[in-house]
């Protein structure tokens, strides 16, 4: 991979680091809602309902955000977009669709292909 797809790829990785965590802003402050503006229980039901659901997207974006901070320092180590299986580069078109990757296709299909035949 050159200097330039580098460069690239590190922009589009804080941008999405950047983007994930306003949205990580927002689910915050819709958080701190004070109870008080709740007294009906139903409606606090769903309000218990609504967090317990922001809190499982915020622990997705939480390990995404760890998975696009290691493919940033993968690439200042040099080891970015290289398959950490086969030690092949991964192709470029993958990686745009998939930054945080850091298997092949091929690699990756043969892990999935193994985990279901395994039935993980
Ligand atoms: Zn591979």
């Amino acid at each position: 991979m050159n200097k330039k797809d580098q460069e690239f790829f590190k922009e589009l990785l804080l941008n999405q680091i950047e983007e994930l965590l306003s949205q990580a802003d927002d689910t915050v402050s819709g958080m701190t809602l004070p109870k008080e503006n709740f007294p009906d229980p139903t409606d606090r039901a769903s309000l218990e309902a609504d967090r317990n659901f922001m809190l499982r997207i915020r622990d997705r974006e939480s390990k995404l955000i760890k998975k696009i901070k290691k493919a940033l320092e993968r690439i200042e180590n040099g080891t970015f977009g290289i398959c950490e299986t086969c030690g092949e580069e991964i192709s470029v078109k993958r990686l745009k669709a998939r930054p945080v990757t850091t298997q092949c296709i091929d690699c990756k299909t043969k892990e999935e292909a193994q985990e279901k035949a395994l039935g993980l």
